[in-house]
């Protein structure tokens, strides 16, 4: 199989030491006792990436499951929960919710904006009897970053616990989950913590752990039963045989991360996001979000004339370069160039312009200016 130089919000490319990482000889994982502490030591250290003094989990899932796990643990039979929803990540929180037992209460954005917070403040206002909400951090489809910072502490203030998806952003934003009173904060391996997709990691509060306990009835299933984790350490007992390689591999790319120190990842992808922005806004293209841009994604608009679809074929098959178009309402209507992690390199994304400029210019549309040129000019 040929591998494609892959630029797509997720899964991104993968750096050379986490994919031999998951080469290593490996132990028994479930009677080795070393693993348990090799376990536990990359828990604490995505604790560290997360700014959280919160117990951690890695599951054995890519992404989805770390959704599901949270609203399967926190759902009882007609709980209301929030669902904040301002795009196709914030809506699908409502499926999760309502396959538990739970009734999903909608607190809807402009699907081109962020949150925002005034509205959201008089909704509470009037309503805020709920036992948990969910908010999606960048929300990839569209690319649009609400501000978790302000909207968890907004919650939490009314006693609605939080459940965010930072699945998308953690790594290429800042997020800190103890100061921004995160109860349960999810991530996935394949985005900007750039390891191959296969597992999901998550932070649970006290509060979160308390509502679990306090539940009437236990909760249904196994493999989402977050409960079921909670003293793996001292019993050493794992619910599951551990998928050994795959933390292996996870815990390189945390490694990675932490090695290059979050404020210089951070502005790594602030430098690449804002200069990505400014080269298809200045070569006349027009990008899908009006306010709350990602640092780890840009969704940009499929010019008029222009097929989506053969435009990224073209980019596929004479340039080897594979970006995302997107799906749900915004089918057809954008493309999607993921620049987080190990994405998130000048050289990375130059090369993608380079290579979307001479296709866009292959489908008719002629840019007002030099696609790489603009990106040079604001990131050396
Ligand atoms: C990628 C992603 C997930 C993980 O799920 P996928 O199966 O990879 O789609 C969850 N939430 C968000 C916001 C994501 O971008």
């Amino acid at each position: 199989m040929k591998v494609p130089y892959i630029m797509t919000p997720g899964p991104t490319q993968v750096r050379e030491n986490v994919r031999l990482a998951r080469a290593l000889e490996t132990t028994n994982p479930d009677l080795d006792i070393q693993f348990f502490d090799f376990y536990k030591e990359t828990c604490e250290r995505i604790g560290q990436f997360l700014n959280t003094k919160n117990e951690v989990r890695i599951l054995s899932g890519e992404g989805i499951l770390g959704l599901e796990a949270a609203c399967a643990s926190l759902t009882e039979k007609g709980d209301r929960v929030l669902v904040i929803d301002n795009g196709i990540f914030g809506e699908g929180f409502a499926d999760f919710v309502k396959m538990y037992g739970g009734e999903a209460v909608f607190f809807k954005g402009d699907r081109q904006k962020k949150i925002d917070l005034s509205a959201l403040k008089e909704f509470l206002d009037k309503d805020s009897d709920f036992k948990y909400a969910t908010i999606v951090h960048c929300d990839t489809p569209s690319g649009v970053l609400n501000e978790v910072d302000k909207i968890c502490p907004l919650l939490k203030e009314r006693g609605i616990i939080t459940v965010v998806d930072s699945v998308a952003a953690m790594g290429g934003e800042e997020f800190r989950v103890d100061d921004w009173q995160i109860d349960i904060a999810l991530g996935g391996s394949q985005k900007a913590v750039s390891a191959p997709p296969g597992l999901t990691f998550l932070s649970i509060s006290d509060d979160a752990f308390q509502v679990m306990e306090n539940r009437k009835e236990p909760i249904a299933g196994f493999y989402c039963n977050l409960l079921v984790w909670k003293s793996y350490y001292k019993d050493k007992w794992f619910p599951y045989t551990q998928p050994i390689s795959d933390i292996l591999g996870l815990r390189a790319a945390i490694d990675n991360i932490l090695e290059e120190g979050q404020e210089n990842m951070i502005n790594r992808h602030k430098k690449i996001g804002s200069a990505t922005r400014k080269a298809i806004i200045e070569t006349g293209l027009n990008l899908y979000i009006k306010d709350g841009y990602a640092n780890t994604v840009t969704v940009i608009q499929i010019p008029d004339g222009v097929d989506d679809k053969k435009l990224r074929d073209c980019m596929l098959n004479d340039y080897g370069v594979f970006i995302a178009g997107s799906f749900g309402y915004l089918e057809g209507k954008v493309i999607r160039i993921g620049h987080m992690g190990e994405n998130a390199r000048i050289d990375k994304v130059s090369y993608t312009l380079f290579a979307l400029q001479r296709s866009l210019e292959n489908s008719g549309f002629k840019c007002k200016d030099d696609m790489v040129k603009v990106f040079l000019k604001y990131t050396c």
